[in-house]
């Protein structure tokens, strides 16, 4: 009998640069940086197709963390 491992995994992270923003918690400029992590279908461990991305948004100053749901206009713009 075969087993089939199969799954979602996260891929690599890429760095987004959001040097120009502020942050709309504590209001410090240059201290937010996105973050956009896609995630894929395995098979095998093998990456078959992307399913869904995952990002987010952290503050060096406040250490906020803001998802997708939480982004303002500006980030969305970013990402
Ligand atoms: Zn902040």
């Amino acid at each position: 009998m075969m087993i089939l491992f199969f799954g979602i995994r996260p891929g690599k992270t890429i760095s987004i640069d959001l040097k120009q923003l502020k942050c709309p918690h504590c209001n410090q400029n240059d201290t937010l940086t996105g973050e956009s992590t896609p995630n894929f279908f395995h098979l095998f461990w093998i990456p078959i197709f992307r399913v869904t991305t995952t990002q987010a948004v952290h503050c060096s100053h406040c250490k906020k963390v803001y998802y997708k749901e939480e982004f303002t206009k500006e980030m969305k713009a970013a990402f």
